[in-house]
């Protein structure tokens, strides 16, 4: 999976957190997380909904690469 950043000058709309179900309002620094093996489903997170849900999956481990 891939984890890429989004600046707040690149975020021009409005997307909805898979993680809290909330709404991020454009111009928010944001993550866009990307499955390897399903690019089709990308989505977009508040980075600290991603955090929780990285602990969620993985536990204290790293998540794997
Ligand atoms: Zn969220």
């Amino acid at each position: 999976m891939t984890v890429t950043p989004v600046q707040p000058y690149q975020a021009r709309k409005e997307y909805l957190c898979p993680g809290c179900e909330r709404t991020i309002p454009a111009g928010t620094f944001h993550v866009v997380v990307v499955p390897d093996d399903l690019p089709d489903l990308r989505r977009h997170w508040h980075q600290g909904c991603w955090h929780k849900e990285l602990r969620r999956r993985y536990g204290s481990q790293s998540p794997p690469r």
